[in-house]
Formats: C-alpha cells, structure tokens, sequence
C-alpha cells in the first residue's frame, strides 16, 4: 500500500473535470501544503470533444492528445499512471488493477462516461462507439477494412453502409465527419461514391431532440446534402453482427454500425456503494457524493439539476471543466480553512460542428450557423486549450 503523507488529495481520471481540477490546485497550492496524486489509465488527455473526426479519419488521432508531461508540473501533481479498479469510499482508498492501494484524505472522482445502451440487444457486441482514442483508432482502421473488402466481395453492399444509431450531438458531429471522409476513400480504395449509404437512426421525433428546431433543420439540411440519410423516429430494437433490427422489425444491414444513443455514469462509481442514478452521482452545491464530505465528483460521473427545468444538465465538457474550476478552488479553501464556495455552472452556450466548415450553435440568445458557428466553435476548442496549457498548448494543437 502507497502511503501518503497529510493532506492527501487523489484525483481519479485525467479528462476535463478530473486534468483541470488537478491543474488549478497545481496554479493555487504552494509546494508541499498539499499532497497531490492524479491518476489516470494513460499518459495523456484526449479531447474527447474532438473524437468524432479521428473516427471518421478526417484528423489524426494524435491530434486529440495532450501529453500530461506538457501540463502537469510533477513538483506538485505526483501522476500514477494506472486503470481504477475499485473505490472503497468508507475505508478511503481506491485500487488499481495491478494492485496498488492509494489512500485519500480528499477523493476527487472524474472518471467520465460510459455508452448507454438501455439493454438493446447485441449492442456491446457488435457495435464501435466514440470513447477513447483506442475506440476510434478502431473505427478508423475498421471504416477502412470495409471499403478495403468491398472490391474483393463486390455483392457485399453492406460493407459500404454505416449505420449510426442515435442522433444527439455526437452522431450529428460523426456522420458531418464521416461525409466528408467518403469522397477520399472512394478515391483511395477505387469504389462508386454512389454505393455508400450513411444512415443515422434516431428514436425521437427529431434529431437532435430539444434543439432548436431551425438550427436542427438546417443540421439536417446540410448533412443530407452530403449524403447522410436520417431515419427520425425510428428506435433501434437489436444490433446483431450483419447490422441493426428496427422497432418495426425491419433489418438494415451494414458493415459497420457505430452507436452515438447516450451515456451514462462509470461503472465504478456505481460498483463503489456511492448512490448513483444511471451511474451518475447526484451531488450536493459543492460537487460531494451525498453522505460524504470528502468526496468529490466532477464531470460525467456527477449529476446536477437544472433548477429551472427541473431535469439534469446533460453531461458535456463545458459542465466539466467549471466543475474542475470549483472543486480546486474548494479544497484549497478546506486546506485552508475557508469557505467552501457553491457550485453554478454558467452555460455559454452550445456548438455542434456538422463536418468541414460548417456548425450550428447557440451562444447566449443568438443562434449562429455555417462558418460562423464553426469559427465560433474553433475559438471555443482553443479557449480550453489555453485554459489547460496556456498559449503554447493552445497553438500547437490548433485547428485553423
Ligand atoms: P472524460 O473527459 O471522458 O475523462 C475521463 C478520464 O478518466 C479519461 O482520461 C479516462 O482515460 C479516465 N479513466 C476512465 N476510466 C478509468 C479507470 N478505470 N482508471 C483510470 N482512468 C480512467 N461537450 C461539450 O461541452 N462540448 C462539445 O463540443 C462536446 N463534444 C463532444 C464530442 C464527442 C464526440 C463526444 C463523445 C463528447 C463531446 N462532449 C462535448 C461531451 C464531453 O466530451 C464530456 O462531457 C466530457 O469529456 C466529460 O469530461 P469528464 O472529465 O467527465 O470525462
Ligand atoms: P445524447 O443522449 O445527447 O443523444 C443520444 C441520442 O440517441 C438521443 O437523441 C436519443 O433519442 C437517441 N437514441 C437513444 N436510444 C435510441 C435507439 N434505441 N434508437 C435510436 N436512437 C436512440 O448522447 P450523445 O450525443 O452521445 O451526447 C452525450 C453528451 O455529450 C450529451 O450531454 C451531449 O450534449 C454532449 N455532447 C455535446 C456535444 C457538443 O456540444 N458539440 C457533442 C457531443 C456530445
């Protein structure tokens, strides 16, 4: 077993809540006030927020990595890279897979999302989905196996359909992507352009459900004129390894299916004893797991209502990141013997990108789209960058 000295701070995961809160405690402790630990199961931060492009192959995967070398000073932060196996919330430690033991005084859980897949049959099976570089490294090699098959199995339609089941932000992000991908492995692998099909299934009455519904027409508007097909309405029952079952019975049958139908909390979190709704822990004003004072939650594994609509705030980056703000900023107060200061996320807004030069957007009362949004969208993705590693980071990853 580890032991660490007084105050011992762990942070599990290095995504937006988890790398901010252990970089502002890295901008606000002085040296030694405070142990920090920060662990994560790789060397790096990825940009989730950037994923759907490496897994349509429109950037390189490499690109959505941040080295924590580049951004941790590991004076302050010590970094134990390792996977999270189990958290021990009443004995106040956590263990990893090869079995070391951390020990906490202050537990700062950020461990992000998992896919929900509601029970739908043959969906863990045989359906990719957008989490990890690793994930989308293997949707990226598998999109092109297909077209790399199709020549060889000419009768094999199939292989040139990519079913995507769920139109929330993230399959309207990834089917924008994969759109703009298919001229260029058309080319590369010799085939018809008018043999690829890219259909996105959605279960509610429309894409992009709660939106507003002018920005989500023209969504629509522009992503079919790619080439995107949507079927609206239309909830997906079964994934089986030919393709997808429908509600009304009818099978599609593709090559690839990649499912974008929501997520929940970490499976840990809900493993831990914690209370979790969906594997999201509701938190109290000052992001702590319900009956533990020393536990923090941020990011996706937390879940805060919205008191105006009376329903949870989606997960998303923007929540995260804030949260990371807060929780840092709360326990220097408790080293210090402050005050502890509510948690109030202040949405700016929100920017969905529907592939090259091209988004839709709300920001405050102003609705924004075409080129304006996706300018709106690259300013936003460097004010994070800048946020975690300063101008440096913030030019060196740069899309412009
Ligand atoms: P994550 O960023 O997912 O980080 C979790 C970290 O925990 C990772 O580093 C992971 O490696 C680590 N981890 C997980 N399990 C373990 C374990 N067992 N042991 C050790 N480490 C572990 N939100 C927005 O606000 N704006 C956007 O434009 C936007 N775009 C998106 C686009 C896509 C394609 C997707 C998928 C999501 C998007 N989101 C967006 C949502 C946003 O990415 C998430 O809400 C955000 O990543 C949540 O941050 P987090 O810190 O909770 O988790
Ligand atoms: P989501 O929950 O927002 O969307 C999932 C979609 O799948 C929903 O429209 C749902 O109706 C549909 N669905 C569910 N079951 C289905 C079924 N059986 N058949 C067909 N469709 C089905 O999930 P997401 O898009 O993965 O987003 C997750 C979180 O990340 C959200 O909070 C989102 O706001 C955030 N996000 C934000 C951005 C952005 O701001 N640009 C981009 C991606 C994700």
């Amino acid at each position: 077993m580890i032991e660490l000295s007084t105050s011992r701070i762990l942070i599990l995961g290095a995504g937006y809540g988890g790398l901010v809160t252990a970089t502002r405690l890295q901008k606000g402790l002085n040296y030694n006030e405070a142990e920090v630990t920060l662990v994560n199961k790789y060397d790096y931060h990825y940009l989730t927020t950037w994923l759907h492009e490496p897994a349509a192959g429109t950037s390189h995967h490499e690109r959505a990595k941040v080295d924590l070398n580049e951004v941790l000073d590991t004076k302050k932060i010590n970094f134990v890279q390792g996977t999270v196996e189990s958290i021990e919330p009443d004995n106040k430690k956590v263990k990893l897979e090869d079995g070391t033991e951390l020990a906490f005084d202050y537990l700062v859980i950020g461990l992000g999302s998992e896919p929900e897949t509601f029970g739908i049959e043959g969906l863990k099976e045989h359906a990719f989905s957008i989490r990890t570089i690793d994930s989308v490294r293997m949707i990226k090699e598998h999109i092109e196996y297909m077209f790399s098959r199709f020549n060889n199995e000419p009768d094999r339609r199939d292989y040139l359909t990519f079913v995507v089941g769920g139109a929330g932000f993230t399959g309207i992000e990834f089917v924008g992507e994969l759109a703009d991908r298919i001229p260029e492995l058309c080319r590369e692998f010799d085939v018809d352009p008018n043999l690829v099909r890219i259909i996105n299934i959605e279960a509610a009455p429309t894409a992009l459900p709660g939106f507003d519904p002018e920005l989500v027409e023209y969504a629509m508007d522009v992503l079919k004129r790619k080439g995107v097909e949507f079927l609206i309405n239309t909830p997906i029952k079964e994934c089986t390894p030919d393709g997808v079952i429908l509600a009304n019975g009818e099978e599609i049958k593709a090559g690839t299916v990649i499912w974008t139908g929501g997520v929940r909390g970490n499976h840990i979190v809900e493993e831990s004893g914690i209370d979790v709704m969906r594997g999201r822990v509701k938190v109290d004003e000052y992001l702590r797991a319900p009956g533990y004072e020393d536990i923090f939650v941020v990011g996706d594994c937390s879940l805060i209502i919205n008191e105006e609509t009376d329903r949870p705030y989606p997960p998303t980056a923007q929540i995260a990141t804030q949260q990371g703000f807060n929780c840092a900023e709360n326990l220097i107060a408790l080293i210090r013997g402050g005050e502890l200061k509510p948690f109030k996320p202040e949405l700016k807004g929100t920017l969905a990108s529907l592939g090259r030069g091209e988004a839709i957007g709300v920001i405050g009362n102003k609705k924004l789209l075409g080129s304006s949004a996706a300018i709106m969208k690259k300013l936003s993705d460097l004010r994070y960058l800048f946020i975690l590693g300063g101008i440096s980071l913030a030019l060196k990853k740069a899309k412009f």
